[in-house]
């Protein structure tokens, strides 16, 4: 129905997340009759992207250089360590500003029925950072889900007879939230992990 080139664009949009078919060829027609430039900036970006950013030899994260810009500050407590699941984890985390530590982005949670093991999620390097440099505190700030307190349980379990200390977020009621509308799971850890009213 449509020329080779454009069936091809067409088809190969669709290896975007959440792109179908439809999708697919609005934006291939999108691009063709009106976002030339943008288009040939984008597939310029796409290709620098792909051919240079690795992962930060440290945390994991993304990066185009060795170490990340995190992990090469001089002003982060090189004491305290968080893991996460992703690296948009850690965006969301810095954004609260409530953190001075390093991170360790897993890419992924354990997930055996999908072959998503330890060594896929990179435990080793984890474990063998957290040695050579000492970590006093791993902050294990994997998501609520069952999939990643597994996770956090398996990591902590690993570092039981270590003088690293382990502490898992807490997770409960939103700020601003009401009570009436929240999950029973939620409603039930947040009355589960209640904590003292500090009057000072
Ligand atoms: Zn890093």
């Amino acid at each position: 129905m449509f020329t080779p080139l454009v069936q091809q664009l067409i088809d190969h949009l669709r290896c975007l997340a959440g792109v179908g078919p439809k999708s697919a060829q609005r934006i291939a027609f999108q691009l063709l009759e009106r976002q030339r430039e943008a288009g040939l900036t984008l597939a310029s970006t796409l290709h620098e992207a792909l051919t240079k950013v690795g992962h930060c030899q440290r945390c994991r994260t993304f990066s185009e250089n060795p170490l990340c810009g995190l992990c090469a500050s001089k002003t982060r407590n090189i004491h305290q360590l968080c893991v996460v699941e992703n690296p948009a984890d850690v965006y969301a985390l810095e954004q609260t500003h409530s953190y001075s530590g390093l991170y360790f982005v897993l890419m992924g949670h354990l997930s055996p029925l999908d072959g998503i093991g330890p060594e896929e999620i990179h435990i080793p390097a984890l474990k063998q950072l957290i040695q050579q440099e000492s970590i006093q505190e791993l902050i294990l700030a994997t998501n609520p889900t069952v999939e990643g307190e597994a996770t956090a349980h398996y990591i902590a379990n690993l570092l039981k007879d270590t003088p690293t200390r382990c502490s898992r977020i807490a997770h409960g009621v939103p700020l601003d939230g009401e009570l009436g509308y929240l999950d029973v799971g939620t409603l039930s850890r947040a009355l589960t992990l209640r904590t003292a009213i500090d009057l000072s």
